[in-house]
C-alpha cells in the first residue's frame, strides 16, 4: 500500500514524465511543485508546503483563492445552460457588459476573448479595419515600447517589446515598432522626472512622423509597464501620449491585463492619469483566473464605423469560447466582491503600507530603486548603485529562493544576459489580510537583511 505522502510524491515523478512547462527552466522543471490547495492569499504544495502566493498566480488571483461563490456562480451557470456562441447572446455576458461600462465611465461595446494575448489580438484587427472603413488603408503599423509585454500569439508578441521572449520566433509580424519608456530610475542625471517624461512622450510623436503618420494604425502600452520592470510614469507622459493619438489620428490601446480591477489602486490603472483610450483591453482580474475569459473594450464611436448595412464591414472575427456563459458568471461574481469588500481601496491602502515599511531596504548595498503603484511593487536590484549595473541574475535567484525556503512566492523580470534590467516583483491576492501583509514584509526584510 502507497501511502498519502508516497501517493502525492508520485504526482511530482509523474509531472516530470508528461508535462511541458510554461517558460521554466531545465533545472525549475527538474523540481516541479504541484499546488494542491489555494485558501486567501496562500497556496500549499504536494508536500504539504504553505507559501504566500505574492505573485497572485501570474498577476491575476486577485480576490485570493478558495471563494466558493466563485466556485457556484460557475456551477449554476453550467447548469442553467453551458454554452452559446458569442454569434448570440446570453444574459451574463450582457450583465457584464454593461457592469463593465459602468466601470469605464464610458460608452465601450465589449467583445469578449479568452486570454489577455487574444485581446490584444483583437485589437489590433479592430484597429486595421477601423481604419480602412474610414478611409485610411495605410494605416497599419502599431507602437509600442521596449520592455512591454503584451502576450504570446504573434501579433501580440510583435508588440511585445522584449527581444529575448522574441528572438528565436522571428520573423514575427510586419509593422510593430517600438520606442523606449520612461526609466525614471535611470533618466539622465541632471533632468527632472516631469522633463524626462515629456520627452519619452514626444518620442512617440517623433516616430509618428519619421515613420509617416498616415501608416500608423495605433500605439498600445499599458498604464505602467509592469511585467518589464514595474516602470511607473509621470502622469505627464501618459496625458502628452494621448494628446499626440489625437493630434495624430492614432488609436490609443491601453492594455489594462495586469493594471485592471484595482491592481494599482483604482478600477483601471488609466484611471490614475484622467484619459479616455480608444480600446481597452483586459483579462487575468476580470475573472481573478477562476476561469478564462477576457475583453477588448472599444468605444462607441469607433464601432460606430463597423454599424452599417454594408456587408463588408462586420469584424471578421470570432473565438468558440470567448465570451462563456460561466466565465462570464464569475467575472460578475468576482467584480461584486472586488466591491463588496472595497479591494481598490484596499489594493491602494495596503500598497503604500507595503512601499512605506519596505523603503529602508534602499540601504542595502544592491537595492536601486524601491517602486510600486497599488498593490505591485517593484524592487530593482543592482551590481552596483553608482553605474547601476543591473543585478545578475544569480543574485536575482538567490533572493526570490530564500524567500520561496521561507514561505514567500515573489516574481522577477528581466535577464542580464539579454541587457534587461533585474527587477523582483511582489503583486499578491487584492484581499491580503493585515497579517499575511505583515508576513511579506517580514520576509523580505529577513531575506535582505541576510543576503547582501
Ligand atoms: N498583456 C499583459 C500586460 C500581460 O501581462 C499579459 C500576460 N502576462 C498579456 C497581455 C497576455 O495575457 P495572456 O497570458 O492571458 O495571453
Amino acid at each position: 500500500m502507497t501511502s498519502a505522502k508516497e501517493k502525492l510524491n508520485t504526482l511530482a515523478e509523474r509531472d516530470r514524465k508528461t508535462i511541458w512547462h510554461q517558460i521554466s527552466s531545465y533545472n525549475e522543471t527538474k523540481r516541479p511543485m504541484v499546488v494542491q490547495k489555494g485558501e486567501g492569499a496562500w497556496i500549499t504544495d504536494h508536500e504539504g508546503n504553505r507559501y504566500l502566493d505574492g505573485m497572485s498566480g501570474l498577476w491575476c488571483v486577485n480576490v485570493g483563492y478558495g471563494r466558493e461563490e466563485l466556485a457556484d456562480a460557475a456551477a449554476e451557470q453550467m447548469k442553467k445552460l453551458a454554452y452559446v456562441p458569442m454569434t448570440q447572446s446570453h444574459e451574463p455576458a450582457i450583465r457584464l457588459a454593461e457592469k463593465l461600462n459602468e466601470l469605464l465611465e464610458g460608452e465601450y461595446k465589449i467583445f469578449y476573448s479568452n486570454s489577455g494575448s487574444d485581446a490584444n489580438e483583437v485589437a489590433f484587427k479592430l484597429a486595421r479595419q477601423y481604419h480602412q472603413q474610414n478611409d485610411e488603408p495605410s494605416r497599419f503599423k502599431f507602437i509600442s515600447r521596449y520592455r512591454a509585454y503584451h502576450g504570446s500569439s504573434m501579433g501580440a508578441l510583435s508588440a511585445t517589446g522584449q527581444a529575448l521572449r522574441k528572438y528565436k520566433y522571428e520573423p514575427l509580424v510586419p509593422g510593430f515598432l517600438h520606442i523606449a519608456p520612461p526609466d525614471n530610475y535611470r533618466r539622465p542625471a541632471g533632468q527632472s522626472v516631469e522633463d524626462y517624461n515629456v520627452k519619452c512622450a514626444l518620442e512617440f510623436e517623433e516616430k509618428i512622423i519619421w515613420e509617416q503618420k498616415e501608416t500608423i494604425a495605433g500605439i498600445i502600452m499599458e498604464p505602467l509597464i509592469t511585467g518589464g520592470g514595474v516602470l511607473i510614469p509621470h502622469p505627464v507622459y501618459v496625458k502628452k501620449v494621448q494628446e499626440i493619438c489625437r493630434r495624430h489620428g492614432v488609436l490609443l490601446i491601453i492594455d489594462e491585463v495586469i493594471c485592471g480591477f484595482g491592481r494599482t489602486g483604482r478600477v483601471f490603472g488609466h484611471q490614475h492619469f484622467g484619459i479616455k483610450p480608444d480600446i481597452i483591453t483586459m483579462a487575468k482580474g476580470l475573472t481573478s483566473a477562476y476561469l478564462p475569459l477576457s475583453v477588448t473594450a472599444i468605444r462607441k464611436d469607433i464601432y460606430d464605423r463597423f454599424d452599417s448595412e454594408e456587408e463588408n464591414s462586420h469584424f471578421r472575427h470570432v473565438n468558440t469560447f470567448g465570451g462563456n456563459p460561466s466565465a462570464c458568471a464569475v467575472a460578475l461574481k468576482n467584480l461584486e466582491i472586488i466591491e463588496r469588500e472595497n479591494l481598490v481601496d484596499r489594493s491602494a491602502q495596503l500598497g503604500e503600507r507595503l512601499l512605506k515599511e519596505l523603503v529602508d531596504l534602499r540601504e542595502h548595498p544592491h537595492v536601486g530603486d524601491i517602486r510600486g503603484l497599488g498593490f505591485l511593487l517593484g524592487i530593482e536590484l543592482v551590481e552596483n548603485k553608482e553605474s547601476k549595473e543591473p543585478a545578475s541574475n544569480e543574485r536575482m535567484a538567490a533572493i526570490v529562493g530564500a524567500c520561496k525556503e521561507i514561505g514567500l512566492i515573489i516574481g522577477k523580470n528581466g535577464d542580464t544576459v539579454a541587457g534587461f534590467n533585474n527587477v523582483l516583483t511582489v503583486s499578491p491576492p487584492l484581499s491580503c489580510t493585515d497579517e499575511d501583509v505583515d508576513f511579506i514584509i517580514a520576509v523580505l526584510k529577513k531575506v535582505f537583511n541576510e543576503i547582501k
